[in-house]
């Protein structure tokens, strides 16, 4: 008596195809190389009016000012940071100014793990904006310009204690 097919659309007297075999009969979809890719930010943008993300040198002229997710490239690029990379998907920036590199971290996430310390940062950043910086273009602060102060004040004027 005759062997029967294992499968009844096996063919009498044909194997059934090898798995492999049968599994090339479905490729894979390989997508074209040129496709584009949806980029991922380097930088990640703000998150509740915070960006952590500038040079923390506070003579620095970049001090307080953020990476911007934009950056010109190639040669005359004038960028205030340079993105660099401490290994793969660790972005970091490097200051042009003090030349000092500072970890991207996300602002969403800073804000979420330290609200008290992003608030306090906060405070201080609104105290240097308005009483010790001058605005580019600009040779008075802010507070000057409202009258509360006389002239600009001092990093040790906002941040030491007495
Ligand atoms: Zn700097």
């Amino acid at each position: 008596m005759a062997s029967r097919p294992l499968s009844s659309s096996t063919p009498a007297g044909q194997e059934p195809p090898d798995f492999e075999d049968f599994l090339d009969t479905f490729p894979i979809p390989v997508p074209p190389k040129d496709a584009a890719k949806p980029k991922k930010a380097r930088v990640p943008s703000r998150a509740s009016g915070i960006d952590i993300n500038f040079c923390k040198t506070p003579r620095c002229a970049n001090f307080g000012v953020p990476v911007q997710p934009t950056a010109q490239r190639g040669q005359g690029a004038q960028n205030p940071y340079t993105i660099v990379a401490y290994g793969k998907g660790i972005p970091s920036a490097r200051c042009n100014c003090c030349g000092v590199s500072f970890p991207i971290k996300s602002n969403a996430g800073v804000h979420e793990e330290y609200p008290e310390q992003v608030a306090k940062i906060m405070t201080i950043y609104r105290a240097l904006h308005n009483y010790v910086w001058i605005g580019e273009g600009k040779k008075t602060t802010p507070a000057m310009r409202l009258g509360l102060a006389e002239k600009p004040c001092g990093y040790e004027d906002v941040l030491s204690f007495s």
